[in-house]
């Protein structure tokens, strides 16, 4: 028998596959990768290594633009910041299940934890996550099960129902036994690391709203850099460090000027629309090192040009900073 479980890399979700695999059941772990969510580098192929060792295959599906949608309009509302967790889990799930029906696996199962997470593991959540993801009775939680309605893989038995777990509330004590117990070397922080729980991060995602320009690489660009709105509807971004810089210069294609200092030590900064070249190269100008004008260098698509450009002044950078 197989089973799909969706795997953030988080310790919960390790230890709800491991739970499963000691059923003898094989385990085909789907972890959806989103440009909101960060991790130190490696973290889920270092997460899943007990997995493949006991014979777990993992599959990894890249977030779709109809999650862009969720975003935008969340049916069960947002979390603390832009998070609609919700909606999201939902989304999850139903990737879950696409993937179950293609390998012929006979169920889902995830690491949530009745009352760990305030919006989106009360009882009432769980519910509505499963019956709105189309897996009612298909849908099991190990590390809690025992406190949830059996799923029809407990009821005829193709799961050992006291084999699963009690677990619920905000301490990971159990959980950190059973890593001992499963010989994790690597346990993942709890922070879960969902920028869109981010103050900072979830205004980005809010201003790009209000200007109808969400996409999934913006997600991934508010990771970096500051972000200004230009009085055109230009987006700029300056890079804050060196390796902010490597990461903008990696843009290229006609939709994207970059611009570096010719000579000065500054920052690489990345335009997103066609108006307010000199503007932006005005904003670089202040935060590049020494005094005076800056000789910039402008590249579109290959296409280089330069200017000089004044410091703007500080009180107009903060006014046109996205915050
Ligand atoms: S915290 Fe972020 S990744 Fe997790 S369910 Fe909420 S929105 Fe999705």
């Amino acid at each position: 028998m197989k089973a799909v479980g969706l795997f953030s890399g988080g310790l919960d979700s390790i230890i709800a596959c491991h739970l499963i695999l000691d059923q003898n059941i094989q385990v085909i772990c789907l972890h959806i990768n989103a440009p909101f969510i960060v991790s130190e580098i490696n973290a889920v192929e270092k997460s899943f290594r007990t997995l493949r060792d006991r014979g777990a295959e993992l599959v990894v599906e890249e977030l779709s633009s109809d999650f862009l949608n969720i975003l935008m309009a969340p049916k069960h509302g947002y979390g603390s910041q832009m998070n609609p967790c919700i909606d999201c889990h939902i989304y999850m799930l139903r990737a879950g299940k696409n993937l179950m029906v293609e390998i012929g696996a006979e169920f889902v199962f995830t690491g949530d934890v009745l009352g760990e997470r305030p919006m989106s593991q009360s009882k009432g959540a769980l519910d509505i996550i499963e019956k709105e993801s189309g897996l009612e009775g298909m849908l099991l939680r190990p590390l809690s099960a025992k406190l949830l309605k059996p799923t029809e893989v407990e009821i005829d038995g193709r799961v050992d129902r006291d084999r699963l777990l009690d677990i619920k509330g905000r301490s990971r004590s159990r959980q950190l036994e059973l890593a001992e117990v499963y010989g994790l070397e690597f346990i993942p922080s709890p922070a879960g690391g969902c920028l869109l729980t981010d103050v900072a991060y979830a205004r980005k995602v809010e201003e790009a709203m209000e200007h109808k320009e969400l996409s999934l690489e913006l997600l991934h660009l508010f990771r970096y850099g500051r972000h200004f709105r230009l009085p055109s509807g230009s987006r700029l971004i300056v890079g804050r460090n060196e390796s902010e810089n490597k990461v903008l210069e990696g843009f290229s294609g006609d939709e994207y000027i970059l611009l570096e200092p010719k000579k000065d030590m500054g920052p690489t900064c990345l335009l997103i629309g066609d108006d307010d070249i000199e503007l932006a190269s005005s904003i670089m100008a202040r935060y590049c090192d020494g005094e005076g004008d800056v000789r910039v260098r402008v590249n579109r698509g290959g296409l280089e040009l330069e200017l000089l450009a004044k410091r703007l002044e500080d009180s107009r950078v903060r006014e046109l900073m996205v915050k």
